[in-house]
């Protein structure tokens, strides 16, 4: 039985952590969402291949390095149907890692290309698959786009379900930030619903001279896409990118996360990685504490990467 999508079907649960540094704080466990590990990648996939399934679609060509979370994830729901799956790798991102070998076990080809070669290499694929007959799909590295956003858009409604049903209103949402779909998709999802919280996303790699101008952009176009005004603004002043925890960029873990790491998981049983969740936990701490915040009712979007959880703990025992 395949996992559907629905505007009401609640994906994942929402836990209490308590009072942490004088404010109540809650996590979005989308890291539970039951497929393949879960993560904001599964949130995604789950809407780009309700399209794959409706369009006949018998194959899938999409792109990341090889730790990558998303290709996890569209390996898995290729396998799932019994339908290939084409990767493109940029070349040098990344040594083993357990996403990537389980895209190597989901059956997905893997082709390894310089980056600038990327964009080629996915229009050859595409082109190879169409002259076998095939009905080659093409999803965005990261599951990018407005189908991404949607998935987002949705998680926020059921923030909001989740407010009427606990009695607890929100004051602001943190969350790792990448690519910035899941951002662009709770930003929308506020501005669509007049919802007061504040969301911040908190970069794992991009200044935010790079990455806001990216939120926005996608937030707007998600906008369009459904039809409804799209005023830069309005968006604008409702995107908060925080990049001053991005520590060594993509991949590297500044100081304080290795701590944040292992004491989440000790404290709470709360799974971290040093990639993503790990640095957004601690800059969401950071960044409360540096105002000085407090009495606040937080939450924590939680968007999964437990294979990289895993990584990083082979990495610190040798
Ligand atoms: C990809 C990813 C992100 C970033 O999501 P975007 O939508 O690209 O901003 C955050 N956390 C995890 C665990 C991810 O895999």
């Amino acid at each position: 039985m395949q996992l559907r999508t629905s505007e009401n079907n609640l994906f994942s649960p929402i836990i209490g952590l308590g009072e942490v540094d004088g404010n109540r704080l809650w996590v979005k466990r989308d890291d539970l969402i039951p497929f393949s590990f879960g993560g904001n990648k599964a949130r995604k996939a789950l809407l780009f291949f309700d399209e794959v399934d409706q369009g006949g679609y018998d194959c899938v060509v999409t792109y990341g390095s090889g730790r990558s979370n998303h290709c996890r994830v569209v390996a898995n729901m290729c396998a799932q149907r019994g339908i290939p799956c084409h990767v493109v790798s940029p070349r040098g991102h990344g040594g083993p890692s357990f996403n990537g070998r389980m895209v190597r076990a989901f059956g997905a080809t893997v082709e390894e290309v310089p980056v600038e070669g990327v964009h080629d290499a996915l229009e050859a694929a595409v082109a190879r698959f169409s002259a076998q007959g095939r009905r080659p799909y093409l999803i965005e590295g990261g599951g990018h786009g407005d189908l991404g956003t949607e998935a987002y858009v949705r998680c926020h409604g059921e923030i909001r379900h989740w407010e009427r049903s606990s009695g607890v209103r929100l004051d602001r949402v943190y969350h790792a930030s990448g690519t910035g779909t899941t951002q662009a998709g709770l930003v929308c999802g506020k501005l669509c619903n007049g919802h007061p919280a504040e969301v911040f996303g908190v970069s794992v790699a991009r200044t935010e001279a790079r990455g806001r101008p990216v939120v926005v952009e996608s937030a707007l176009s998600y906008l369009r896409f459904k039809g409804l005004p799209a005023d830069p603004a309005e968006v604008e002043p409702a995107v908060n990118f925080l990049d001053g925890y991005v520590g060594g960029g993509y991949g590297g873990a500044g100081g304080g996360v290795a701590g944040e790491v292992s004491g989440a998981l000790a404290r709470w049983g709360l799974p971290l990685d040093s990639t993503y969740t790990g640095k957004a936990f601690h800059g969401m701490r950071e960044h409360l504490r540096s105002q000085g915040a407090a009495g606040l009712n937080v939450l924590f979007v939680h968007t999964g990467g437990t294979p990289i959880f895993f990584d990083d703990l082979e990495g610190s025992v040798g």
